[in-house]
């Protein structure tokens, strides 16, 4: 008798849903189950959660990535590094850059998001918008070159050291904590007074991190305000361009960095393969498959759910990509063998940011964390994102001290 076909599954993206995916499809998935190939653009993978800590400098990037060979048994998962360019869902098949076509019969896609600008112009032109390591390489770069050039010039530029972020949400948030938390450093070793430099938090809704806990948000506004941050909430920026900002009111503020960081859209791939979506984000069915389509699950940053309680999709997260992975995975395991499909049900534990130094905050099931308390919580958490990925040892080796 001869040996059954095995189907061929494809994972794009080796991010946190993409890597999940594969590496539960290595420990659930038996030998003759499928043939797996997960397909990324870089041959590591890297913790998007904890780059505004290199983007800053407070963290070395290298820390940030780690090769997919040491995370992946790629026996029973095979890699190659490639750009995915388009999905021809009618032809059951990848477009890739270098490689050309791939085939599937079972696809994952998790790509990703790209930075949302709401049709502000100037700042993929001007501002700083790719979180991604060598994204992150540049800012920090960037801003450390801005602090040497400060004095040697013979006219020094008040414009070199204001320091603008777009967007007071996480990661806007998040990446400020980190930078103000060094700036006393910075001035020292480079020799510049501290009251010369200016940084800004520049928002569009009626309050920083629109949505969450009040109480919180004051403690991390006061924080950030006593380690010299200015916030402009309730003032939309319309314009980057070379010289700096442009807020709808009219003000202009001179700065030679913006950092963007005012929301994500799914990755373009999504719109150019022709799946119905919002902002590159599609509205996935419960068992995590796009609408219409049998064979394409469509997991993370590209996925849209919506949460019953609010009527309104669930903000894109690392936490939601993972657990949705492991959900795609049984999934595919299931069709697989012609079993029923299981439906995704995301399970949030809460979302705690870092601050920067010691400092955090953060809803843990119904309690609010603040402080210490927090910064132990937010590291415990991107130690677990390690256990999940690559167990104790990954774990081990990467992981962060809490205390
Ligand atoms: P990603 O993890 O972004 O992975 C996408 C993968 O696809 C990457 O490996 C990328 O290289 C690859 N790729 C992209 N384009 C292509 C292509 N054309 N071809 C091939 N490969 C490609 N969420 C939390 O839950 N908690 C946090 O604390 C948190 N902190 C964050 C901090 C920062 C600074 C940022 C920016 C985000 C943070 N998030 C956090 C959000 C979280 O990072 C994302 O929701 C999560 O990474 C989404 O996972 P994903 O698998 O969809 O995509
Ligand atoms: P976000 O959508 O959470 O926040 C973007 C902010 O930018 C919003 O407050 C919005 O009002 C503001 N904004 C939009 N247009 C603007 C404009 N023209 N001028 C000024 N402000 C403007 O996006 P994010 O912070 O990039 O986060 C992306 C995703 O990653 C979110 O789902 C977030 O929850 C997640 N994330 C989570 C964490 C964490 O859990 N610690 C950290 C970072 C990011």
């Amino acid at each position: 008798m001869a040996a059954a076909v095995k189907p061929t599954i494809l994972i794009l993206g080796a991010g946190y849903g993409g890597m999940v995916t594969a590496s539960k499809i290595a420990k659930q998935f038996g030998h003759s189950d499928a043939n797996v190939t997960l397909i990324s653009k870089h041959n590591y993978h890297y913790q998007t959660t904890w780059l505004h800590e290199p983007a800053a400098g407070t963290m070395d990037p290298e820390r940030t990535r780690m090769p997919i060979d040491s995370v992946i048994n790629t026996n029973k998962i095979k890699f190659v590094q490639d750009e995915v360019r388009e999905i021809k869902k009618e032809e059951n098949k990848v477009v890739l850059k270098e490689s050309g076509d791939m085939e599937y019969d079972y696809l994952v896609t998790a790509l990703g998001a790209v930075p949302e600008t709401f049709g502000v112009g100037g700042v993929f032109e001007h501002a700083f918008s790719k979180w991604t390591v060598n994204g992150v390489r540049e800012m920090k770069e960037h801003i450390e070159y801005l602090f040497a050039k400060y004095n040697n010039e013979p006219e020094p530029r008040d414009d070199y050291l204001t320091f603008i972020v777009a967007g007071a949400g996480f990661t806007g948030m998040e990446f400020i904590g980190e930078l103000s938390e060094r700036i006393p450093e910075l001035c020292e070793s480079y020799d510049v007074p501290r009251n010369k430099v200016k940084m800004y938090v520049i928002e569009a809704a009626p309050t920083a991190l629109p949505g969450f806990d009040p109480e919180l948000v004051e403690y991390a506004m006061n924080l950030l305000e006593h380690r010299g941050v200015e916030f402009k909430i309730n003032q939309p920026i319309s314009e980057v361009n070379a010289e700096g900002v442009v807020l709808k009111d009219g003000e202009e503020i001179k700065s030679q960095t913006v950092v963007w960081a005012t929301g994500v859209r799914g990755h373009p791939v999504i719109e150019e393969s022709g799946f119905e979506h919002m902002r590159g984000r599609v509205k996935v069915e419960l068992d995590l498959r796009a609408p219409g389509e049998d064979n394409i699950f469509i997991i993370g940053d590209c996925s849209l759910i919506i949460n019953e309680e609010t009527e309104r999709p669930y903000p894109p997260t690392a936490q939601i990509a993972m657990q949705q992975a492991e959900t795609v995975a049984e999934n595919l395991h299931a069709l697989i063998k012609g079993n029923e499909l299981k439906e995704f049900k995301p399970d949030i534990k809460g979302t705690v940011a870092s601050l920067g130094g010691k400092e955090a905050i953060g809803v843990v099931g119904n309690k609010k964390l603040y402080g210490s308390s927090a910064n132990f919580m937010k590291k415990m958490i991107d130690n677990r994102y390690l256990w999940i990925l690559g167990g104790a040892g990954l774990m081990l080796k990467r992981g962060k001290n809490p205390l």
